[in-house]
């Protein structure tokens, strides 16, 4: 067995049973692309199993801190049995949820989407890549399903030196099995694109705070909506979901991709709701917000959900401006009574950082707000006290004075 020195004083957050070891930690020690190695302190005590990563920053993510435990199938399978089991304990208004969420669930690196009878997986570290013959079989024994489509294409591969692979993982699905989806979310449904969509094809860890905004259409009955960053239109739905055909709400979709758009068009059909209830714009979100200024516009809700602006604490002072400006405009849009839902998923900005970026954002605008609700990632996408970098969703409901 291989081992991995750690220079002393560096063991501390392997103690507090955090799984990730950076290479300015590491004294001495290598081993092949994901082979397991035994990390030590300083000292040459057992601190932790782990899978190695030669090139990246994150040198070894631990699997397991208890020096009897063997890093074989058998630990493996036990893992994704255990993920499994807490979903059917969690409370999910859905055919479709994130059965693996990496480091959260012990399998570091290792995300698994559930899509009705589809699983889709991204290996994104070393370790899960070495292991992938026997994830695979264990994540089919488990849930009982044939269809598994790799979706190992994020950029985070690069970091851990692993080439881009999409395609069927399993023997290749039934007919009438591809990779165009539809899932079943709260009473709606909701088509996706496993093989073109971003990450596995949808944004599961939305789900709650699509209802959330469902319930809030149907109580205060917004005359005008704006979904920012609609991606295939999952917060459109929802809000046309509680919103009264009979008052001729309106609801108006920004985003950058052609594709989501057309998929956004699509899930609005899907649910039956009319045409004329819902404009689709190809825009960037900035330059509308701006021109809607201009051109004096309000609207009774707005959502503003972007993408990650900050992958790392490295990028936040630049994300942070980012975040700040669209929220600006966003609140200066709002009708007195409207309600704003924003969010931040960047790993990067701490939930207390995007309080007072939301803060400083209504100060510059000349609005104030009563903050009603914080919200994060539905429960599939948990959070552990061991691994705090999991909360990397966060959200706030404002409602404008
Ligand atoms: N709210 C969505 C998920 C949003 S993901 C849901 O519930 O499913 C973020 C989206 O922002 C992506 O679809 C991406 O295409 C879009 N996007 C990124 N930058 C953008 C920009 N500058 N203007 C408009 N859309 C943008």
């Amino acid at each position: 067995m291989k081992t991995l020195r750690l220079r002393a004083g560096k063991e501390k957050s392997l103690l507090r049973r955090h799984p990730w070891i950076f290479d300015s930690a590491v004294a001495k020690g290598g081993a092949d692309p994901g082979e397991t190695v035994r990390v030590e302190s300083a000292e040459g005590r057992f601190l932790a199993w782990a899978a190695f990563s030669p090139t990246s920053k994150i040198r070894a993510r631990a699997w397991s801190f208890d020096e009897a435990e063997r890093i074989d199938a058998a630990f493996l399978n036990r893992r994704v049995a255990a993920a499994i089991l807490a979903r059917s304990r969690f409370d999910i208004a859905s055919d479709s949820c994130r059965l693996i969420h990496g480091e959260a669930d012990g399998l570091p690196g290792l995300v698994v989407d559930r899509y009705g009878q589809t699983l889709v997986a991204q290996f994104l570290s070393c370790g899960v890549e070495r292991f992938k013959p026997v994830l695979l079989e264990a994540l089919l024994a488990h849930t009982g399903l044939k269809a598994l489509f790799e979706r190992s294409d994020a950029n985070s591969r690069e970091l851990e030196g692993l080439p881009i692979v999409t395609g069927w993982l399993s023997e290749a699905p039934e007919a009438g099995q591809g990779t165009q989806l539809v899932l079943q979310e709260h009473q709606w449904q909701l088509g996706l694109d496993i093989e073109r969509g971003h990450k596995t094809g949808f944004y599961l860890d939305q789900r709650d705070s699509r209802w959330r905004f469902a319930q809030y259409a149907q109580r205060l009955q917004f005359k005008r909506v704006l979904n920012c960053f609609c991606y295939t239109g999952g917060f459109t739905v929802a809000a046309l979901s509680g919103l009264s055909a009979a008052a001729a709400p309106h609801i108006t979709s920004i985003d950058s991709s052609a594709l989501a758009l057309e998929r956004a068009r699509a899930n609005v059909a899907l649910n039956g709701f009319d045409a004329a209830a819902h404009t689709f714009l190809d825009a960037d979100v900035n330059a509308i917000l701006r021109l809607f200024l201009e051109q004096g516009k309000t609207f009774d809700a707005i959502v503003l959900d972007p993408p990650k602006f900050a992958p790392t604490a490295a990028h936040a002072e630049r994300a942070a401006r980012a975040y700040k400006d669209i929220n600006r405009l966003a609140l200066k849009l709002l009708t007195p009574g409207g309600v704003l839902f924003t969010f931040s998923c960047s790993g990067g900005i701490s939930v207390d950082l995007f309080h007072k970026i939301v803060a400083s954002a209504g100060l510059d605008a000349g609005v104030d707000g009563f903050i009603l609700e914080r919200l994060g990632a539905a429960p599939d996408h948990p959070m552990t006290i061991e691994f705090p970098e999991g909360e990397y969703l966060k959200g706030l409901v404002v409602m404008r004075r």
